[in-house]
């Protein structure tokens, strides 16, 4: 068995494509697994309490719940129309409100904690490994959270943050308020999948401080907490950092107006897991062509995938998920069963694909897998109609119907994509 807790998104706006980058990524790495023959409890929690969705609820005026369970259900869209499956379990930070508390007693007994005035922080200077995990010396640890009155140290943080007025509170034996963020992956990781896991995974911008402080406070709870670190790489636009905002240009939903999803994922798997993506409208243009190559082979052929994978594809994947060179396997498979097809040698083709179409399902980008979303169908079956329609035009000469045609299935696609993804 392999345990797997990923730390999910603030449901706050709309995916971007730096979040659901992480997701995908993960996604191959649960498949990978599977297909190695583990069983695998994969957690993927929701944060929909922290300081960015009440600052939207204050501005707004409106609840924070009115935010967070759209948001959500936007994230589970853009999941599955990408082809991630499913978690095991999605725990969300409100429904785990006596497990932070319980642990935040826990580390007030054991001296890594104090109360000062309804706030709880933990004390830095009591767990000696802190620093480690983002290779800090503990005397030069970045300070992240503002100094705030009644903290011992500046590198302390928050576990619990006493009530203000307007925001949403919860009883705690020290005083109403709420959660700190770090404190919400602590709790639900031991709930889920105990003491000690296997893979603790997350964007690499999380390592400091989030990650650093859910390990400090799990191990001084007694915890062993996660074995294994992974961290995926970030995706920059124009250099940048890509910002969480509402109407963000690089948003899914906006993205897949401009690309199949399928062609999405294929570009978001196709960089190694590690390393930094800059985004381009041209990068994914070449992704999307690379794939449809491999697709068009696929659809020509259309053989069952077989159950043998290359032995160089499964020692890329077995190499730390590196992606280029699993994907230069399937490149090459596709090569030789299309030299195969011109030369009119079926049989072999036919067997160029069962293994190409093996190498693909394991990625989650077979285009003919029964598990395709919903969304993919829709667009498969929209393009094939397109391709009815303008060939008959072509055929009567009549090119002003095939346009007005074209437009109208586009139009109806784009409207279909935003009442599905949008929350
Ligand atoms: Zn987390």
């Amino acid at each position: 068995m392999a345990s797997i807790y990923l730390c999910g998104p603030t449901v706050v706006v709309p995916p971007h494509i730096g979040q659901i980058r992480s997701q995908v990524n993960f996604d191959i790495l649960h498949r990978w697994l599977r297909h190695s023959g583990y069983r695998v409890i994969f957690c993927r929690n929701v944060t929909d309490i922290e300081d960015k969705i009440i600052g939207r609820s204050l501005s707004e005026g409106i609840q924070w719940w009115r935010i967070t369970d759209p948001v959500h259900r936007s994230f589970d869209r853009a999941y599955t129309a990408l082809g991630c499956l499913p978690p095991s379990v999605e725990p969300r930070a409100t429904g785990h409100i006596p497990e932070m508390i319980e642990l935040v007693e826990q580390l007030l007994a054991a001296g890594h904690a104090y109360e000062s005035d309804g706030d709880v922080y933990f004390e830095v200077d009591s767990f000696p490994d802190y620093g480690a995990l983002s290779r800090q010396r503990p005397d030069k640890i970045r300070v992240t959270e503002e100094n705030e009155h009644g903290k011992r140290d500046p590198r302390d943080f928050a576990l619990w943050k006493r009530a203000k007025s307007g925001e949403p509170i919860w009883h705690a034996p020290w005083g109403d308020g709420r959660p700190g963020w770090h404190l919400e992956c602590s709790a639900m990781a031991r709930k889920y999948l105990g003491h000690e896991f296997d893979i603790h995974g997350g964007g690499a911008n999380l390592i400091f401080p989030h990650h650093e402080n859910e390990l400090a406070q799990s191990r001084a709870a007694g915890d062993s907490f996660a074995r294994f670190w992974v961290h995926n790489g970030p995706v920059t636009h124009r250099g940048e950092k890509i910002r969480k905002h509402a109407r963000n240009p690089l948003a899914v939903h906006t993205l897949l107006d401009r690309v199949r999803p399928m062609e999405l994922r294929y570009y978001l798997s196709a960089a190694h897991y590690r390393s930094p993506m800059e985004f381009s409208p041209e990068a994914v243009e070449e992704a999307a062509t690379a794939y449809r190559r491999m697709e068009r082979f696929v659809l020509r052929v259309g053989t069952a995938p077989g159950s043998e994978l290359p032995a160089q594809f499964s020692a890329a994947m077995d190499g730390d998920l590196n992606l280029p060179q699993a994907l230069s396997v399937v490149h090459a498979t596709v090569t030789e069963g299309q030299a195969a097809l011109n030369h009119g040698d079926q049989e072999s083709a036919a067997g160029k694909c069962r293994s190409v179409r093996a190498m693909l399902n394991v990625l989650g980008l077979d285009p003919l897998a029964d598990d395709r979303p919903r969304e993919t169908r829709l667009h498969d079956v929209a393009r094939a109609v397109l391709r009815v329609v303008r060939n008959l035009a072509a055929a009567e000469g009549d090119r002003e119907r095939s346009m007005i045609m074209e437009r109208q299935i586009d139009r109806a696609l784009k409207n279909r994509r935003e009442s599905a993804l949008i929350p």
